[in-house]
């Protein structure tokens, strides 16, 4: 079984690191010779709306996935006809749009942030009026990792997202008082069947996560799975699904869906019978998919822009070390290590994992 995967970066080489073991070889498409999947899957240089390349990676692979939401939807549309694609493109269409995430919310009862469409500066004017300050501007589609992001809590900003608008397709949201952020990585076989694994809860840095830990047994967890099963299924879900909520006083409020493996379920390498990578190859090579269930307590942290000395990461009891082989760069994610083990034994070792991660920034 061979498994197209759109993207070459981290995400596609942890896939393609959990696939080996089933005899699940995967083919990538990156339009950087440098993509980090490369060393350990079939390459596919390319733009990713290059109909050639795509015709070449659909002739190589049985099933195609994706490994970030950026992905021009015209390329899944092109390989949709000749195999499968999982998630599929209207799941992709939903999970890349912001608005469209905030509809489907609503729709299916899930308490999310206020918002208003906006595209022109008296839109922005009109929805503040009736959203109130604090409030946050964000790109509809392609923003990441805090990117295309304007806070609005006085006149100076809200004059700096006027003009950051610029005709833009926009959401101004309410700012939400969270406790804590968490998310829930969420999969759907082919079959129908779900699975979930215990709640993680995030920090991030600069919109950048920093810090995920599981939460195994986390109160919140059935109403999260509850909005998490109910998402997989309107949308006829395949693969793994990652969902973002921010805990209020009121209770879970959801945030953002990415429709792929994501950054704060890594842990699960480690913390769960079986990895997120491996559930999401599983899912879309029409597998049986395996135990979510929690191996102990693990906390993962990113190392962004920098290496800390591994021996220092490996001499922490408990710890593994996963570095992507990428370039530094200022904000680059580089790789990450979790702790695994009790819970009390890892909360005690985090403040040091956490300060060899810290020379990362
Ligand atoms: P996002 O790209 O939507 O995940 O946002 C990145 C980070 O910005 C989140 O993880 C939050 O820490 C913060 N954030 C986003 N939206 C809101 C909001 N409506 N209220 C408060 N904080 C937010």
């Amino acid at each position: 079984m061979i498994c197209g995967v759109l993207g070459g970066g981290q995400l596609a080489r942890m896939l393609a690191l959990a696939g080996h073991p089933l005899g699940i070889g995967l083919v990538v498409l990156d339009p950087s010779p440098e993509a980090c999947a490369g060393p350990v899957a079939t390459l596919v240089t390319s733009p990713y709306d290059d109909p050639a390349a795509l015709d070449d990676l659909a002739a190589m692979a049985d099933c195609i996935t994706f490994e970030f939401e950026n992905v021009p939807p015209l390329a899944l549309e092109h390989l949709k006809g000749r195999l499968p694609v999982y998630p599929s493109p209207e799941a992709l269409a939903v999970a890349r749009d912001r608005l469209r995430e905030k509809r489907l919310f609503e729709r299916l009862g899930i308490p999310t942030a206020a918002y208003a469409p906006v595209t022109r500066p008296e839109e922005l004017d009109a929805a503040l009026e009736r959203i109130g300050r604090p409030a946050l501007l964000k790109t509809r589609t392609l923003g990441y990792d805090g990117k295309g992001q304007w806070p609005i809590r006085d006149a100076g900003e809200r004059a700096a997202a006027r003009a950051a608008l610029d005709g833009r397709h926009c959401l101004l949201e309410a700012w939400v008082p969270f406790e804590r952020e968490v998310s829930l990585i969420a999969v759907r076989a082919r079959d129908g069947a779900c699975a979930f694994y215990p709640l993680s809860e995030n920090l991030h840095r600069q919109g950048i996560l920093r810090l995920a830990r599981s939460r195994p047994g986390d109160p919140l967890s059935a109403a999260a799975r509850a909005a998490g099963r109910r998402i997989l299924e309107h949308l006829d879900y395949v693969g793994v699904l990652a969902v973002e909520f921010f805990v209020t006083a009121d209770g879970l409020v959801a945030n953002e869906l990415a429709p792929r493996v994501h950054n704060s379920g890594h842990w699960t390498l480690e913390g769960a019978e079986t990895s997120q990578f491996e559930n999401h190859l599983r899912a879309v090579a029409g597998l049986p998919l395996g135990s979510t269930a929690p191996v102990g307590h693990a906390a993962m942290v990113n190392f962004i822009g920098g290496l800390p000395d591994p021996a220092r990461v490996l001499a922490l009891p408990g710890a593994h070390l996963h570095t992507y082989m990428k370039a530094p760069r200022p904000g680059r994610k580089l790789g990450h290590a979790t702790l695994h083990g009790e819970a009390d034994e890892v909360e005690r070792l985090l403040p040091q994992l956490l300060a060899l991660g810290e020379g990362s920034f």
